[in-house]
């Protein structure tokens, strides 16, 4: 398959073409591959490199090990949830994560815009209705083409992909279990744990039985009807925000605060909008049991739900719950004991290195999985392909997971990159940090008159750092996209006068940025009044 030659191999490993060889040269891969200190001189393993989860880190991290030449077997393997959902290969992002959670928030958000259209001019029929099914046939139809790239691209790349669970059974050695009960055993250099993570439930009476996850939500058969959705943060409120898009009845059961971890001035914001939006909040509250009361798609559950401030209890009926209390680490069960990787005994999570390297050297771990590391599929694959280089390519570049921007996608999305104001205030101080804001209106909404003064963009600044920009909040129509590109200004040392300099673009969202001029010390106007 190779376009050039000559064809270049190493002790047995494929290095590829002229251009590859080349490549690996100028990378110090080739004069690594060469070097026989710390090599598998010795040892003959059936594989350079067994990658355990093909999701969104595994599968970046498997092919870039591949060009260079590497033999490399990834395993990936779906647990059924207890429902019996099962997905193919790609992982949750693709599955059960950020793919179909993004095409129903584009869902509600058509049915927004079909709200607007008539204030400019569309002519619409009295009532539009929605059809479940029929979205949740198209997501997952795109959802099968991705996996079945996925497929061919592992094929393209020469990495040998089996659908398999596996774990490992001794030094250098995995056992995999293919759905069948077929068992395989295989060994290896080198490993990557790439397994990441899974929903957790609740523990009650009826959790398992009767309440769905995000595992099963994004391929239900039909449509969930009035739904309960217990949690509060990314997950929790995305999936509460497009189903209440959708014409349904929602409620979100809070144990404490939204979006932990978050700027809570911009979370609290959230939280608002989809409460002015119909989403109904029952705040310090948890369940304790879910009940049938009818069987049926959907059926009717009743929840009993315990204060966490007082003795009170409340009962409710719904047609859907849906738990969205946090996602556990898949690795209690691949047999990390048998090979000495620690792992934090009350998260599951594994401590790595700033290399990615366990406490084990030749296994390493990446994406979800890691210890105090950011849960988000860029992430992943970055520190996947890097560790790649970094193995096989010479290459001596670390993932850095500082100034990582993230959009939570809710019916006001909300992007940010660096610090939160309460992190900038405990790391910096009060007085050394200038918090510059600004409500807005997005063109596009005020001839359908909606929502003035709803949207909001903050900066937080480090003073005696030449006022340079450590936080970046927005809320706001099209936020990801937004703080994007922010994010590539924050990773070169922006400043503020450097954003105070750039021209805007009119009209846009993103040109408040280039304008704000009140401080929060000032409590000033920070109202948009025009123009
Ligand atoms: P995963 O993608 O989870 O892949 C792990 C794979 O390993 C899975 O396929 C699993 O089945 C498999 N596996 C596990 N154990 C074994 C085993 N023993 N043998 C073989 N295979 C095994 N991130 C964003 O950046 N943007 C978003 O908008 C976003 N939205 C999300 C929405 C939801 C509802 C959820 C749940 C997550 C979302 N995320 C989002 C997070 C993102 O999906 C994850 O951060 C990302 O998928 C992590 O990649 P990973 O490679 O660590 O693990
Ligand atoms: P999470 O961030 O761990 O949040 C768990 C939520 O559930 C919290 O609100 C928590 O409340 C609540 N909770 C925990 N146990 C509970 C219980 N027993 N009863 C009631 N409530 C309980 O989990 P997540 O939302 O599943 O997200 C997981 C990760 O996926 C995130 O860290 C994120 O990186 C990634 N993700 C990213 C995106 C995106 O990029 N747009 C979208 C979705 C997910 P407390 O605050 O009280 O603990």
């Amino acid at each position: 398959m190779e376009k050039s030659v000559p064809i270049v191999f190493v002790r047995q490993s494929k290095v590829g073409g002229y251009d590859k060889t080349l490549q690996a040269h100028k990378e110090g891969g080739l004069s690594k591959l060469l070097d026989v200190k710390g090599g598998a001189k010795g040892h003959s393993y059936d594989y350079d490199l067994i990658v355990i989860g093909g999701g969104s880190g595994g599968l970046a991290a498997s092919k870039e090990a591949a060009k260079f030449g590497k033999r490399v077997l990834v395993l990936d393997f779906v647990v059924p949830t207890p429902l019996g959902t099962r997905w193919g290969l790609g992982g949750t992002c693709v599955n059960v994560g950020c793919i179909p959670k993004k095409l129903m928030h584009q869902t509600a958000l058509l049915g927004q815009a079909i709200k607007d259209a008539p204030k400019f001019g569309w002519q619409m029929g009295e009532k539009v209705n929605h059809k479940w099914e029929t979205m949740v046939e198209a997501v997952q139809n795109y959802i099968g083409s991705l996996n079945w790239g996925y497929r061919v691209s592992l094929r393209e790349n020469g990495v040998t992909y089996e659908n398999a669970y596996g774990e490992f059974v001794e030094p250098h050695k995995i056992k995999t279990t293919n759905n069948k009960g077929i068992e395989k055993f295989y060994t290896a250099e080198r490993f990557l744990i790439a397994t990441g993570e899974r929903p957790r439930y609740l523990g009650i009476p009826g959790d398992k039985e009767y309440c769905i996850t995000s595992d099963d939500l994004f391929s239900l058969a039909y449509c969930p009807g009035k739904t309960l959705v217990v949690g509060a943060s990314y997950v929790a409120l995305e999936c509460a925000g497009f189903l209440a898009g959708l014409g349904l009845d929602v409620t979100v059961m809070v144990r404490s605060i939204l979006l932990r971890g978050f700027d809570q001035d911009m979370a609290n914001k959230v939280g608002e909008y989809m409460e002015e939006h119909g989403i109904k909040f029952i705040r310090k509250f948890v369940p304790t049991k879910v009940e049938q009361i009818k069987k049926g798609t959907p059926g009717l559950l009743r929840v009993t739900a315990h204060s966490t401030e007082s003795s009170e209890e409340i009962r409710g009926e719904y047609n859907t719950v849906l738990l969205a209390i946090g996602r556990d680490a898949c690795t209690r069960k691949i047999g990390l004991d048998k090979v000495g990787v620690k792992i934090n005994e009350k998260t599951g999570k594994i401590p790595v290195n700033d290399a990615e390297q366990t406490n084990v050297p030749y296994i390493y771990a990446i994406g979800d999985v890691l210890e105090g590391k950011l849960e988000l599929t860029p992430v992943a694959i970055h520190a996947g392909k890097l560790l790649a280089r970094r193995l096989y390519g010479g290459s001596d570049i670390k993932c850095d997971y500082v100034n990582v921007p993230t959009t939570v996608f809710t019916p006001m999305e909300y992007g940010a990159c660096g610090y939160s104001e309460e992190k900038a205030i405990e790391k910096f101080g009060a007085d050394n940090i200038e918090v510059y804001h600004s409500y807005f209106w997005p063109l596009e909404w005020t001839v359908p008159s909606r929502d003035n003064n709803k949207c909001y963009a903050k900066i937080i600044c480090n003073i005696p750092d030449k006022e340079r920009v450590i936080g970046f909040h927005v809320l706001g129509p099209n936020a990801g996209e937004v703080t994007q590109g922010f994010a590539a200004a924050i990773k070169c040392g922006m400043t503020k006068e450097q954003l105070d300099s750039t021209i805007g673009i009119h009209p846009v969202c993103a040109e408040v940025f280039t304008t704000l001029s009140v401080t929060k010390r000032s409590g000033g106007n920070v109202l948009q009044s025009g123009c």
